[in-house]
């Protein structure tokens, strides 16, 4: 079983009318929910109103892939726990960042860039292009899904280049941006998903589900240990002989 863990910064849902319209029991909750009903995964849900804002050593132990939802509050999540996050997904956690969280501190941490991009709240419609059907996140997408109303992301994204595009959106008032990115960091493997702007329903659209459950399964670990830094004896020391 893939053990899953949705972290969502819950502070729109609560505060606004509007999002809480949408997303009434939090993002996290609409993320769980059509991740529960697969056979090979279980969901827990921690936000940012939990205790050690819903982040321990324990937790991560004990998560195989961390998603991430932030948006205003990111500097209320502690460096030591951006850290162990960071740490986690050296060991080999796999992680996905979601829409806004390109500003989280854990994906800064990861990225070692500003992670900055141009952004509009216009309900721009915007069109996902599949850049790599062949791989297993965009398997069963067709050539394009399309969002009726999208907040609008473009580049010039500053992150390092991916070790994959898979992703390209194009939106109605012209903006492109690299919507579907791929990095491994240490053993883990992280996945940058663009769309999911609280006021719309992102979540609860088909082509992004199953993205979303396709990029849980790629991301988890095959392996998952610490890298060490020891001084070592040379390897011959113990040999008898020598070829
Ligand atoms: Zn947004």
């Amino acid at each position: 079983m893939i053990r899953v863990l949705v972290w969502n910064e819950f502070k729109h849902e609560q505060e606004s009318k509007k999002v809480a319209s949408v997303y009434p029991n939090g993002i996290h909750s609409v993320i769980a929910e059509f991740l529960e009903k697969e056979k090979d995964i279980v969901v827990k849900t921690a936000t940012l109103y939990d205790e050690n804002c819903g982040i321990t050593k324990e937790l991560l132990d004990a998560t195989d892939v961390l998603i991430w939802w932030g948006h205003a509050a990111h500097e209320r999540v502690p460096d030591e726990v951006a850290k162990m996050v960071r740490d986690a997904v050296h060991e080999g956690m796999g992680m996905i960042f979601l829409h806004s969280a390109h500003h989280s501190k854990p994906f800064r941490l990861l990225m070692g860039t500003p992670c900055n991009l141009t952004w509009r709240e216009s309900c721009d419609s915007e069109i996902l292009w599949v850049i790599d059907p062949s791989h297993p996140i965009t398997r069963g997408i067709d050539r394009y899904f399309k969002l009726d109303a999208e907040e609008t992301y473009g580049e010039p994204f500053s992150v390092p280049n991916p070790d994959k595009v898979l992703l390209i959106g194009n939106y109605s008032g012209g903006e492109v941006f690299r919507s579907g990115l791929l990095y491994e960091r240490g053993n883990g493997k992280i996945f940058y998903f663009q769309p999911g702007h609280e006021t719309f329903p992102t979540f609860k659209i088909p082509a992004v589900q199953t993205i979303i459950t396709n990029a849980v399964r790629f991301v988890a670990p095959s392996y998952r240990q610490v890298i060490p830094c020891p001084n070592v004896r040379k390897i011959t020391d113990n040999m008898p002989y020598v070829i």
